[in-house]
C-alpha cells in the first residue's frame, strides 16, 4: 500500500477530519527503521527493535478519534516507541509529553521527531505506568502497551477534569481499549474494540 491508498482506506473508516489531516501530515517513513521504509504505508504494526513495534495506523487513527482533541490541550504519551503515534496526536493538540521505558527507542524517538521538524513533543525515559506527576493533570493520555486487569490507577489519577483516557487493557475476556472520562462526579470507563499491544511493564 502507497501513503495515497493508506489514506484512501483510512478516510472511508474515519468520522473526524482532523484524524486524517494529522495522519496525512506525519511521514511514517520517519519512524520505522531504513530497511523497512518500502512498508511504511501498509496498514500493519512494524518492528522498531528492542522487540517493539510502531502502531498500525487504523488503530492510532482510532485511539486519536477516541480522545476527541482540542488545539489547547496537553496529551501524556505512554510508550512512546517510535514516536510515530506521538507525532499524530502532536499535530491536534498543544503539546505531547511522551513516555519510553527503553532508553534507545526513546532516544531515537526524539530524534526521528525533530527531523520531521515537530517541535511539540517531548520525550522522556522512564516508567509511563507511573505516568508524569510533575506535568499533570493532562486533557488526554494515551496509552500504547497492555495493562494486565485494569488502567494503572497513576494515570487515571493524572486526568484533568473533562479529561479522557484510551489504554489497552487485558482481562481474563481478552484484549480490549478501555476509553476513561474523567466527569466532575468521577470516572467513567467504557470497554471498546479488540486489540492487540505489547504488554506494559
Ligand atoms: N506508540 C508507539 C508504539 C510502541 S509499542 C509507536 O507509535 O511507535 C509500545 C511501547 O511501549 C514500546 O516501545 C515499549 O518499550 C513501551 N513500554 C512498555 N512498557 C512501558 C512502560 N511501563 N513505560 C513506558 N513505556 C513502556
Amino acid at each position: 500500500m502507497d501513503r495515497e491508498s493508506l489514506l484512501r482506506s483510512l478516510g472511508a473508516r474515519l468520522s473526524d477530519e482532523r484524524v486524517l489531516s494529522a495522519i496525512a501530515a506525519v511521514p511514517r517513513e520517519r519512524f520505522v527503521p531504513p530497511s523497512l521504509s518500502t512498508a511504511a504505508y501498509h496498514d500493519t504494526p512494524l518492528r522498531i527493535g528492542h522487540g517493539q513495534t510502531i502502531s498500525q495506523p487504523a488503530v492510532v487513527a482510532r485511539m486519536c478519534e477516541l480522545l476527541e482533541l482540542a488545539p489547547t490541550d496537553r496529551v501524556l504519551d505512554v510508550g512512546t516507541g517510535s514516536g510515530y503515534h506521538a507525532a499524530v496526536l502532536s499535530r491536534m493538540c498543544q503539546h505531547v509529553f511522551g513516555i519510553e521505558i527503553e532508553e534507545q527507542l526513546a532516544l531515537r524517538a526524539s530524534r526521528s521527531l525533530l527531523r520531521a521538524g515537530i517541535d511539540n513533543v517531548t520525550v522522556t525515559h522512564g516508567d509511563g505506568a507511573s505516568g508524569l506527576p510533575e506535568q499533570a493533570p493532562f486533557e488526554a493520555i494515551n496509552v500504547a502497551a497492555t495493562a494486565a486487569g485494569q488502567v494503572p490507577a497513576a494515570l487515571e489519577q493524572q486526568l484533568a477534569v473533562g479529561g479522557r483516557l484510551v489504554a489497552p487493557v487485558a482481562t481474563s475476556q481478552g484484549e480490549c481499549l478501555v476509553l476513561v472520562r474523567r466527569l466532575p462526579g468521577g470516572l467513567r470507563r467504557e470497554q471498546l474494540d479488540a486489540v492487540r499491544f505489547v504488554a506494559l511493564r
